[in-house]
């Protein structure tokens, strides 16, 4: 490098003398309070961290764009998928669950999918896993089952045993511990996983017709996995594999793509569809919803600071964009709420001010002040109504996404049943009729490993009989058969 680098400076831009040495009476004499260089880099220091996400912490991301590939505008009027071959920034965080920072990338887990686009409408944040289904249906039980797959309150131990009592005692949980159980529980990098939005959201186009949504990113990559000797030898060579599997391809300009596959239901058919469409622990079979191919998503770009564009980046499943919306999936109504709170909490209430989640479009509105408030509007009013020029609502133009509900009783109850709404029957499906020979070996042999690391034998018990043998009998038998249980 032939230009010098700029000198040192405080924080305030004043010139300093050494990066080297404190301010002491003599080489030998004691430091001085009065070096405020040193003072101010410590203090620094020790206020580095930001708290972390209370889960997902570990995470590696990186920006590109997505394209639009098909007309969606029967289905949306989101105008930044409204014209084929229009692109729009992203920013995909990929994260695990349940360890710290510093837990290897390898272990099981599943594995977060926290998307944002930068549209012209605001930002669209879209936040789903690399599976299509979840562990809970409803979000009274969110905290308690990850407290369930953290650390035990007087050992600060991880536990198989505490998962397996959360999960055997959650029936509803049975499909995603199927898909979590199979190697897909152990991508071998971000790049060859698929993203789903898991939950339902709604669509509304144009005219004001409304649909039910379900995103599938399908790996350009193809799907690659560790088995379970390969994921546990990994943690042995590389901590952090898949961070730095991302961001060396797209070092290379190896940049990793996935196809936006959609599967859209009408907005009529959920109430009398066989399954609640609804119920995030379940997917809609193809053969009913078939995905079809709208987009392309391309990561080319890895952050030039990893604290400020990942870290920080606060991604809120309320940031949605006129032509979509919620759905009556209860997951996502509690996530509108705790995503931006989560934010909140880590980088306060003007989070969204910082750069990687500022919109590219402007915003304007009568919040005001709090701590760090960076962006301002000058001498504009900070009340609505007013009679000087500030920003006006238009309800016609921009009316709440909606649903309708019927006039009924204020209650805590399970989802309305559909006729063949049933914990089993899909993890049944996947076990039988997609897995291969191979594939169900796998998931045999990494449920007993899993289920023999420090879980009670009447837990084991409870595995087999409440849980493994209504999602398959033979595997059911297998598993006991390996623990030596009877079947
Ligand atoms: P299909 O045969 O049409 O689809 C099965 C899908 O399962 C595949 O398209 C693939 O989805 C996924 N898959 C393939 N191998 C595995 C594996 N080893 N582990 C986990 N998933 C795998 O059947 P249905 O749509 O009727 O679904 C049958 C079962 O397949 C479901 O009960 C569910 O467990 C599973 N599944 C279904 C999905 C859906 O949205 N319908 C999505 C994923 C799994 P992909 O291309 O997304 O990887």
């Amino acid at each position: 490098m032939s230009e010098r680098p700029p000198h040192t400076t405080t924080d305030a831009g004043s010139p300093v003398g050494s990066d080297e040495y404190s301010l002491t009476v003599g080489a030998g004499g004691p430091v001085l309070l009065q070096d405020t260089y040193l003072i101010e880099k410590l203090a620094h220091f020790v206020r580095e961290r930001v708290p972390d996400r209370v889960y997902h912490v570990k995470g590696g991301g990186a920006f590109g764009y997505f394209e639009v590939t098909a007309d969606v505008t029967e289905w949306t009027k989101a105008a930044f998928l409204n014209e084929v071959g229009k692109r729009t920034p992203v920013l995909l965080r990929f994260s695990s669950v349940a360890g710290e920072e510093g837990y290897p990338d390898s272990d099981r887990d599943v594995r977060g999918w926290a998307m944002r686009f930068y549209t012209e409408q605001g930002n669209y944040d879209l936040v789903g896993n690399n599976t299509p289904v979840f562990f809970v249906r409803d979000p009274m039980k969110f905290p308690d089952f990850i407290h369930s797959q953290e650390r035990m309150p007087a050992t600060g131990l991880r536990s198989n045993n505490m998962q397996w009592d959360f999960w055997t005692l959650s029936p509803e949980s049975a499909h995603q511990v199927t898909v979590l159980m199979s190697d897909r529980g152990t991508p071998r990098t971000w790049r060859h996983m698929n993203g789903y939005s898991s939950d339902t959201y709604m669509w509304e186009n144009a005219a004001g017709k409304k649909f039910w949504v379900k995103y599938h990113f399908k790996t350009e990559q193809g799907i690659e996995n560790f088995t379970d000797a390969e994921a546990k030898a990994m943690r042995a060579e590389d901590l952090d594999c898949h961070r730095r599997d991302l961001w060396d391809a797209i070092a290379r300009e190896e940049y990793p793509s996935w196809r936006l596959e959609m599967q859209i239901m009408p907005y009529e058919e959920a109430a009398d569809y066989r399954f609640n469409p609804f119920d995030i622990t379940k997917v809609w079979p193809h053969a009913d919803y078939p995905p079809m191919t709208v987009g392309r998503l391309v990561l080319d770009r890895n952050p030039e600071n990893f604290f400020a564009q990942i870290v920080q980046a606060g991604f809120d499943v309320a940031n949605f964009v006129p032509g979509i919306g919620p759905s009556p999936d209860r997951m996502v109504m509690a996530r509108m709420f705790a995503y931006g709170d989560s934010s909140r909490y880590r980088t306060g209430p003007n989070y969204a001010q910082l750069p990687v989640n500022q919109p590219l479009s402007g915003v304007h509105n009568y919040n005001k002040d709090g701590p760090m408030r960076y962006h301002h509007s000058g001498n504009q009013p900070v009340y609505a109504p007013n009679s000087y020029g500030g920003p006006k609502a238009d309800p016609q133009r921009f009316r709440d996404p909606s649903w309708f509900t019927e006039a009924a009783e204020i209650m805590r109850a399970a989802y309305e049943a559909h006729p063949e709404d049933d914990d089993f029957v899909q993890p049944g499906m996947l076990y039988r009729q997609v897995m291969t020979q191979t594939d169900r070996d796998h998931l045999v042999g990494n449920i007993v490993a899993h289920l023999s690391q420090g879980v009670e034998r009447s837990m084991q018990e409870r595995a087999v009989g409440d849980y493994w043998t209504r999602v398959d009998s033979d595997l059911g038998a297998r598993i006991a058969r390996s623990l030596g249980l009877k079947p």
